[in-house]
């Protein structure tokens, strides 16, 4: 049996959502834009569903846009702002610290549409530094700020509240926009009363299924959509609405919120575990990983093993983890957010990263500290 500690690069779809689904799929199936009965309710059952999930993540059900995940809702809120007629300063002020789907496209953004993007530097603790911040908004009026909450390599978690009170502060026009994907079943999120005015997700991350995301777009912001076709989702975002996808998204969603306290009670003592059985095996690690991380992304540098030739060991023996984020550990470069931490000759190179959830046991835990003892009586150099 595979020993699977990759869940911030996705999730497993539990048996109920599954049979929720296929359920949904069989009794739910039609246009909503039909005008017939069975399209009617099929449109009532979306309506629904938005609700439940504008409620779960504390919008209002305006607020809410369905996407097919977190890249396309990232795209659509930071192109969504620089096509729509708002004032322009040309300019979107993010930090080093951000998932492929922003920094891409924001390279777009710089190159297609000559804008200048400001990256905050991400101090020792993975997060950006306030005071930094602070000078670049002094500094410049921007379009945009966009920035990840949860970091997806780390764990560490931007400091928002105090970052929204600099906005109100000094730039209280300027659209917030968070990359809170890594955010939800970790942390409460609470789109109001955080006063962002954007914030992508994906579902598969907490147990639904691939293509299924949310932006949530504050009521008095204005974006140009990505999308355009038959005028669905309030013009937002075209396309033929899945009722049964979304029914399912808001199930998933209010299944999280039932499980919150649970499933994070039972990950901080996975961790804790985890730790234990380091020091009781006098294995020579660093956990890398901010003491002030979420508890289900753990990054741990074994400072004699290369991550790669661990990975690929532990592979072997079914055991996953991974190394950087999933999305850009198929490419060779050294993974930007570990590199900024600076760590003492090039140990970047020796971080995996272990993402820990509620189908994780104690007794995974133990494999996985005994393989990692193997390899490294084995091979450490
Ligand atoms: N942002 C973060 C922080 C992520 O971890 C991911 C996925 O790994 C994404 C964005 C992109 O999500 P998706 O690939 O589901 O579109």
């Amino acid at each position: 049996m595979t020993v699977y500690f990759d869940h911030a690069a996705t999730n497993f779809i539990d048996q109920d959502v599954i049979d929720f689904l296929a359920k949904e799929l069989v009794n739910n199936n039609y246009n909503p834009a039909a005008r017939y009965t069975s399209g009617i309710e099929a449109a009532f059952s979306i309506e629904r569903s938005v609700s439940k999930i504008a409620s779960t993540l504390g919008a209002k059900a305006e607020e809410v846009i369905i996407t097919s995940g977190a890249t396309e809702s990232i795209n659509t809120a930071l192109k969504g702002i620089v096509f729509a007629p708002n004032p322009k300063h040309k300019r979107i002020l993010s930090s080093s610290g951000e998932h492929p789907a922003t920094t891409e496209t924001l390279k777009f953004i710089e190159k297609q549409l000559g804008y200048t993007i400001d990256y905050c530097p991400l101090n020792n603790q993975g997060v950006v530094e306030l005071n930094q911040l602070e000078e670049f908004l002094i500094a410049h009026d921007y379009d945009l700020l966009t920035l990840i909450q949860v970091n997806n390599v780390l764990g560490s978690v931007n400091p928002v509240e105090k970052i929204v009170k600099l906005r109100n502060q000094l730039r209280p026009n300027l659209p917030i926009h968070l990359d809170a994907v890594q955010s939800l079943a970790k942390i409460p999120f609470d789109f109001e009363n955080l006063g962002i005015q954007l914030a992508s997700f994906s579902l598969h991350k907490i147990g639904g299924p691939k293509g299924s995301g949310i932006l949530l777009k504050s009521e008095d912001t204005r974006i140009e959509p990505l999308i355009h076709g038959g005028g669905q989702q309030n013009n937002l975002r075209s396309g033929t609405e899945n009722p049964a996808f979304v029914a399912t998204m808001a199930y998933v969603l209010e299944k999280m919120q039932r499980d919150f306290s649970r499933n994070n009670s039972h990950v901080v003592e996975l961790k804790q575990h985890l730790i234990s059985q380091l020091e009781q095996a006098r294995i020579n690690y660093q956990i890398i990983s901010p003491q002030d991380a979420v508890p289900q992304i753990v990054s741990i540098c074994f400072p004699e093993l290369r991550a790669e030739t661990l990975l690929n060991i532990l592979n072997k023996e079914q055991i996953e983890v991974s190394i950087g984020s999933a999305c850009s550990s198929k490419k060779s470069e050294r993974n930007q957010v570990l590199k900024q931490l600076n760590l003492l000759n090039n140990l970047d190179q020796y971080v995996i990263r272990i993402s820990l959830d509620k189908n994780n046991t104690k007794t995974e835990i133990n494999n996985l500290v005994k393989n990692v003892k193997i390899a490294l009586d084995k091979y450490a150099v």
